[in-house]
Parts: C-alpha cells; sequence; structure tokens
C-alpha cells in the first residue's frame, strides 16, 4: 500500500485522538514505543511526532501507518508535520552544546542567510563529523546519536527560531544561555565570527587544536573570548612557549637594550632590581579569527607587564595594544 501525503487537518484530528486517549494508550493502540526524540509541540502541550503523524495518516489516506513503515530515518516524521506548518523541537539527551559547538553550529546559517537546512545536507553531514572530535565531550557522556546530523540539524533550527523570534539579553553563566550569547556574538560581528568558524574547523580538521594541552578551566574562563574556547587556548598556549619567549626577549634586548613593557613601560628590573631582570610576558598579537596554524612568528609577539596583559584579556573582545595604550593616555 502506497504512502500518501498528510494534511494538516488530519493532524489535528490525531492530536485529538491523542488527548483523547492519553498518550500511553495512544501509541499501545497504534504499536508504537515511546520515541520522544521529536516532539510536535502544539498549545503548549508535547506529542509524540511519529506516532501522531501515522495516526494521521489513517484520517488523510485511510489508515495509520506502522513505525516500521517511515522510511528516511527518523526524522522523516518530522519533517512531514513541518512542512504542514506544525513545530517539532528535537528533546536533547546527551551533553549541553558547549561554546565552540555553538560557534560552528551558528556559523551555517549564518553563511547561509539563516534558511532552514536538513539534516540530509552534506554541510550538517560534514559539521556532525566536526562536531564528534570536539574535545570537551568524554565518550563516556556522550549517549546514542551524539551529535549525528539530525541533532544538528536541530540545534540549527533551535539557534534560527530564537533568531528570528528576537533574543534576549545574554547573561553569563545561566544554563541554556550560551546559545543567546553566541547569537548576540553573531549578530554583533557576522565576519569575525564567520572566520573564527572556519579557523576551528580547520584546526579540527588538520588536529592541531586537537593537539593543544589542556588548559585549566578557571584560567580559559578568565581568558575568555566570543571566538571561541580552542582558539583562546591556542592564544595562551602560543604566548607561553618558553622557547618563543626567550627568543622574543633576546631580539627586544639586542635591539633596545632593556626590557619594557610596550604598553605602559613598565621594567621588571628597574623595579624590582636583579630579582625582575629578565623577566616580561608575551602577548601574541594577531586576533583569534585572523592567527592560523603553522609556526608563531616573533613578530606576531610582544612584550607586556603582567598588568597591561591582564587588562588586553579581561573582557570581551580582547583589547588591541594601541586600545590599551589609549586607555592609559586618557
Ligand atoms: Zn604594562
Ligand atoms: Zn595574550
Amino acid at each position: 500500500m502506497r504512502i500518501g501525503e498528510l494534511t494538516r487537518d488530519a493532524v489535528l484530528q490525531a492530536l485529538a485522538e491523542c488527548d483523547r486517549l492519553g498518550t500511553d494508550d495512544f501509541l499501545a493502540s497504534y504499536g508504537f514505543k515511546p520515541a520522544r526524540k521529536y516532539v510536535l509541540v502544539h498549545e503548549g502541550k508535547d506529542y509524540d511526532s511519529k506516532a501522531v503523524a501515522g495516526v494521521a495518516h489513517r484520517y488523510c489516506q485511510g489508515r495509520a501507518l506502522r513505525a516500521d513503515e517511515f522510511s528516511g530515518g527518523r526524522a522523516a516524521a518530522a519533517g512531514w508535520l513541518r512542512r504542514l506548518g506544525f513545530e517539532v523541537r528535537t528533546r536533547e539527551s546527551g551533553p549541553a552544546w558547549v561554546w565552540d559547538e555553538l560557534v560552528l553550529a551558528c556559523a551555517l546559517p549564518a553563511g547561509d542567510g539563516w534558511a532552514d537546512i536538513d539534516p540530509g545536507d552534506e554541510r550538517v553531514v560534514e559539521l556532525s563529523r566536526l562536531l564528534q572530535k570536539l574535545p570537551f565531550h568524554p565518550e563516556a557522556t556522550r549517549g546514542a546519536g551524539f551529535r549525528d546530523p539530525e541533532a544538528v540539524a536541530g540545534k540549527i533550527r533551535d539557534l534560527r527560531t530564537r533568531r528570528a523570534r528576537g533574543i534576549g539579553n545574554p547573561t553569563r553563566g545561566r544554563s541554556g544561555r550560551a546559545d543567546v550569547e553566541v547569537l548576540h556574538a553573531f549578530l554583533a560581528a557576522p565576519s569575525t565570527m564567520a572566520e573564527a568558524a572556519r579557523r576551528i574547523g580547520s584546526g579540527l580538521r588538520s588536529g592541531e587544536l586537537l593537539r593543544l594541552p589542556e588548559t585549566p578551566l578557571e584560567e580559559l574562563e578568565e581568558y575568555s573570548a566570543p571566538e571561541g574556547r580552542l582558539l583562546a587556548r591556542r592564544h595562551l598556549y602560543r604566548e607561553r612557549d618558553h622557547g618563543l619567549r626567550e627568543r622574543k626577549i633576546a631580539e627586544v634586548l639586542r635591539e633596545r637594550g632593556h626590557l619594557g613593557c610596550t604598553v605602559c613601560d613598565f621594567d621588571f628590573e628597574a623595579k624590582y632590581g636583579a630579582h625582575g631582570a629578565g623577566y616580561i610576558e608575551c602577548h601574541h598579537v594577531v586576533p583569534l579569527h585572523v592567527a592560523g596554524e603553522g609556526q608563531t612568528r616573533l613578530a606576531d609577539l610582544v612584550l607586556v607587564c603582567a598588568n597591561c596583559h591582564r587588562m588586553v584579556h579581561r573582557g570581551e573582545p580582547w583589547l588591541t595594544i594601541d586600545q590599551l595604550r589609549a586607555s592609559l593616555a586618557k
């Protein structure tokens, strides 16, 4: 027997039947197991999207569909229902999305006029692969379907919906607010964020970002940047590289004869005597979304005192050396 088109009216009749029977009896009488990954939301209530689509088929085509008749994967029923104008949400299982994941997920619709996107789209499949490479969620916490194309398309859909409804004010640290904060970052600086997503992507594909040593989380809190934790971690790693720092210090000593902060001129030796001799910090000046892979050049580093370095990294986005110098002059 053929599978026919659903109508909106038939879906409404199926929803009414589910209300009448109660969800458990509704599922049982049509042979559906509760599979609650996709929920249809109607007038404030949640419904099992697959069972609703199956039963709606009865109201417009004469017989209900069995669970095993849905071809095209678990998202097929959700797709039908959405096309009829119903709201279908992905129920999140697994770990919450972290900043870098959201940067990658936002970049896709942001670069495509915020158009809807299908789980079968090859860009979604590629993004799913990248997300599964990210180091933030240990294997044991991932669960089935972790960041698979359906979950990724679901997250993108959530982000689109939030954006379309007008996003609220970002508040750091509140659960579920990361989506809003990343959206804000994309609206405030679309090209910077798109570029950051590209850098994260290429660093993951080459493996470079995955080889970085762990940075303690509390430290990353202090160095948080809208471009994402992985790029911030690479920045810290580069400017703390001992060999590079030594070479930079030697170069500046050769050229200037003393080590002073590029911003405020503070000189550790002048202030602390022999104890401070040779001490200064390095800051990597190439913006996170521009800094690529490969060797750091000495020209990418400037010497700054510990205070100025802190001030550069305080708040988002990070200040440039010129901006900090300007604020000092006032
Ligand atoms: Zn300074
Ligand atoms: Zn720095």
